[in-house]
């Protein structure tokens, strides 16, 4: 048997299945790309050649792709149990799992619920919260403030705390909105201005919607330090502190989405943690299965879980999704956490970023470069544009350039970011940042 040629499956793709966020008619003019296999920070595709994957295929991927610890779990899984119904029912990796995340927050967040993507896990949340209230004698606690520029997913309970005009407009109608509060974005700050004046600024707009609508905010939700989707806006931590402070003072939760930023990816595993602060409700996702399989959950302080504690099944809290809590996708996320924990992994990415901050001077120092960027592990640079209308060209333009060069890699509108998976050598940072800069150069010219 011979193998399908790589246009064959481009091709077949593009008959059969509708790629998300998505214009499907650009692929007319670009193929998507078709991926025969994965190994390390690398993906290859049909025609031979390999793109070093310099986002995590989607922020999602954190010890590279076939991985060998990863692999030999689920292998040992699968002949155990694949899946089991969690409703009256329990299982060691769901267990073990809940365990170790409840530790990893000093137990500050000792009760997991699980879901199986992330807009699920903001879902969840949001009725949490809500439905705790209720429950607390607060029914008029329904309304949220979310923060501008902020993303939560795309269904439509998360699409209503989530300000991105793109994904939103049209199903504005379906939209139950929220209050939006002034972004913490550490860019808008003015000649003479520290990121944590922008934070102040900032947060007295959100204590101002607490004031203007006390009684009725059931929660104010945020990603902490890196809003990602909206082009890696950073804010001062002091912002995600004075919001506890702020959801303590006028009695509404504070529902820190950590989908993104989660899983080491702001430098400590959990972002909260360098407020000082923990949320309520914090929702992680993406990187928790290291890459490998859909799964979400949502971690609860014990106030909130008690809030449902009754003879009363009404008061309890009976979402559900039909593989809550798979024992496979639990079971990579055990693997996922042993890594962190064997090769210190926090601590190498420290000593990492350093080499990549080195590495990326050039692109950092472009006059055409504004707003050079890091969070952890997560790089970001604006490209100053001669025509600021051009940047959705630009992303897209690109992205292509960047896997003629080897590297997935796509700008969000005229922001660049890298989010590489945690595995990358000195060699392979180098390689990347001098790709990132040739690609940039490319498409400027
Ligand atoms: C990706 C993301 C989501 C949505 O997760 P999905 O798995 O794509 O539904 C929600 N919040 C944040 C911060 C994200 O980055």
């Amino acid at each position: 048997m011979t193998a399908p040629l790589p246009q064959d499956m481009a091709s077949r793709s593009l008959r059969s299945v509708w790629h998300p966020c998505t214009q499907m008619r650009r692929h007319e003019s670009v193929p998507p790309i078709a991926v025969t296999h994965g190994h390390g920070a690398w993906l290859h595709d049909a025609d031979g050649r390999r793109y070093l994957d310099a986002i995590s295929s989607w922020w999602v991927n954190l010890f590279g792709h076939t991985n060998a610890r990863i692999n030999g779990a689920l292998v040992d899984q699968l002949g155990k149990l694949e899946h089991a119904m969690l409703a009256g029912f329990t299982h060691e990796p769901v267990v073990a799992l809940s365990e170790k995340l409840s530790a990893l927050t000093g137990h500050a967040l000792g009760r997991c619920f699980y879901a199986s993507d992330g807009a699920s896990a903001v879902e969840i949340a949001l009725k949490m919260s809500a439905h705790a209230w209720r429950n607390a004698g607060h029914a008029g606690k329904t309304e949220f403030i979310c923060v501008a520029g902020g993303y939560h997913g795309e269904t439509l309970g998360a699409l209503g705390v989530t300000d991105t005009a793109l994904f939103r407009a049209p199903y504005e109608a379906m939209l139950r909105p929220a209050h939006i509060a002034a972004s913490p974005d550490a860019r808008l700050a003015q000649p003479g201005e520290s990121a944590a004046d922008v934070a102040a600024r900032a947060l007295a707009d959100v204590e101002q919607l607490l004031q203007r609508h006390r009684g009725r905010i059931a929660a104010v939700i945020v990603e902490p330090l890196v809003q990602c989707a909206s082009g890696m806006a950073m804010h001062d931590v002091a912002y995600v502190a004075g919001l506890r402070r702020l959801c303590d003072a006028y009695g509404a939760h504070l529902i820190a989405d950590e989908i993104a930023v989660g899983c080491g990816r702001s430098g400590s595993f959990f972002a909260c943690e360098q407020a000082g602060i923990w949320p309520d409700l914090l929702c992680l996702s993406k990187g928790i299965s290291g890459g490998y399989l859909p799964l979400s959950l949502v971690m609860a302080q014990e106030h909130i879980y008690q809030a449902f504690y009754d003879d009363d099944v009404r008061r309890g809290f009976l979402h559900s999704h039909s593989y809550t809590g798979n024992p496979l996708a639990c079971r990579a996320a055990l693997e996922t956490l042993a890594i962190f924990e064997d090769e210190h992994v926090l601590e190498r990415n420290r000593r990492f970023a350093q080499t990549m901050d080195a590495a990326l001077l050039p692109l950092a120092q472009d006059a055409r470069i504004a707003h050079y960027r890091r969070t952890g592990m997560i790089w970001a640079c604006d490209v100053i544009l001669p025509d600021p209308t051009d940047a959705a060209t630009f992303a897209r333009r690109f992205a292509q350039q960047a896997a003629q060069n080897g590297l997935l890699l796509r700008p969000i509108g005229n922001t660049i970011y890298l989010m590489p998976p945690y595995i990358l050598d000195d060699e392979q940072a180098q390689w990347l940042a001098r790709q990132a800069y040739a690609t940039f150069e490319a498409v400027m010219r």
